[in-house]
């Protein structure tokens, strides 16, 4: 039986390698990789670290790419693979639209869907952004939930999904974190290199989310030209996000500040090395929040809300909103108010122990063989 994880941006990708590496240690799953390219660099870069040559590339990246088009394309490239190249599951991850149309392709020609990272919810029904219905389509014409926490398996529940479909794993984030972190791989920038032997202490901040473009966006770069002025001990590193709207909003309030390094988008392997250096991270990531917790380190979260509520209830990263002078101020008291500190990064992980991969992957084995035993009789 062959099962085919389909993704296409860096942090599906993140996600799905550790479930790759599985597949292919399978005695009784093959595996057939496929990526759309939704994020063509980023993704590849991903790819690249963890060894893994896709099977089959849709290539639908597009500049200027709409969701409207991602969609299409992912779709009729699906449908054309699937006609020749049929699996008998197919596996995506979390709430993109790659995610989500790979899903609907799979479900439109009776192929299982497994949806990995299932369940998360931000809560927010009115939420014009994509990522809540992504997931809530997903959940809908899945066959197995693969839920990251509890918490997760409580919310699919809430939606009628039959309890016998949905499994808790953990978070593969985790899985590959934490082989990635173990290389300690080093920076292909000197400047990066030397901050490390500083030992300075580090702001890593990371922005990109749609909701925050605009005036969010604005209001980060703002805030973190005032951060800089006040902690000149401080160093503040901003791998920009590809994103060209990312980049205009955020980037005319940094110029010339000379503690405030701006880098490409790293490397996963380069990023996991600078989280497990920083002092504080700044995000309105998913991913992120869902890695520092492992590493210790505290996050303030740019968003309103967020579908990862475990790591805020464990008190590791709390919401803190895109306001200037909220984010100046929550910065300031981590700096100087070492309870605050202590507190943060001494909460603990909820989102597993590096094992979801395996996990995973042993549920899907008993489901194949299953099904075909009951094919048998
Ligand atoms: N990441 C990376 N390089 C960077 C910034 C982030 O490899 O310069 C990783 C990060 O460790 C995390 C993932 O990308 O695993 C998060 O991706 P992103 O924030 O783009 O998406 P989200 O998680 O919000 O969906």
């Amino acid at each position: 039986p062959v099962v085919m994880p389909i993704y296409g941006t860096r942090p599906e990708a993140i996600k799905m390698a550790p479930i790759v590496a599985a597949l292919k240690k399978s005695d009784v799953l093959d595996c057939f990789v496929t990526v759309t390219g939704q994020h063509r660099s980023m993704l590849d870069q991903v790819n690249n670290l963890f060894g893994i040559e896709p099977d089959h590339d849709l290539n639908i990246f597009e500049h200027g790419q709409s969701l409207n088009g991602i969609l299409a394309r992912t779709i009729d490239g699906l449908e054309k693979l699937f006609t020749v190249n049929r699996p008998d599951a197919v596996i995506v991850q979390g709430d993109t639209t790659t995610s989500t149309a790979a899903a609907m392709a799979a479900f439109y020609h009776g192929i299982p869907v497994v949806h990995l990272e299932a369940g998360l919810r931000s809560g927010d029904p009115s939420s014009p952004f994509p990522e809540e219905g992504n997931r809530k389509i997903t959940s809908q014409i899945a066959s197995l939930h693969l839920a990251p926490t509890e918490g997760s398996r409580q919310n699919l529940l809430a939606e009628n999904i039959s309890p016998e479909n949905i499994v808790v794993t953990g978070n593969t984030v985790i899985d590959a974190l934490l082989a990635t972190v173990e290389k300690n791989i080093p920076f292909v920038d000197p400047v990066l290199e030397d901050l490390a032997a500083s030992g300075r202490k580090i702001l890593l901040v990371t922005t990109h989310r749609r909701e925050n473009q605009g005036e969010g966006m604005q209001g980060i770069g703002r805030a973190l030209a005032r951060i800089a002025a006040a902690e000149p001990d401080l160093t503040i590193v901003l791998p920009i996000h590809a994103n060209p709207v990312v980049r205009e909003a955020v980037l005319p309030h940094l110029e010339g500040l000379a503690n405030v390094l701006i880098t490409e988008p790293l490397e996963y392997g380069e990023f996991t090395r600078l989280l497990s250096l920083a002092h504080i991270i700044l995000t309105d990531s998913g991913g992120v929040q869902e890695e520092a917790p492992s590493l210790g380190v505290p996050v303030l979260v740019m968003r309103e809300n967020t579908e990862r509520p475990e790591a805020v209830e464990a008190g590791v990263v709390k919401l803190i909103g895109t306001d200037e002078d909220r984010i100046v101020a929550e910065v300031g008291l981590l700096l100087h108010d070492q309870e605050s500190f202590s507190s943060m990064s001494e909460a603990m992980n909820p989102y597993g122990d590096g094992t979801a991969a395996e996990r995973s992957v042993a549920v899907l084995e008993r489901l194949v063989l299953k099904r075909s035993t009951e094919r048998c009789r």
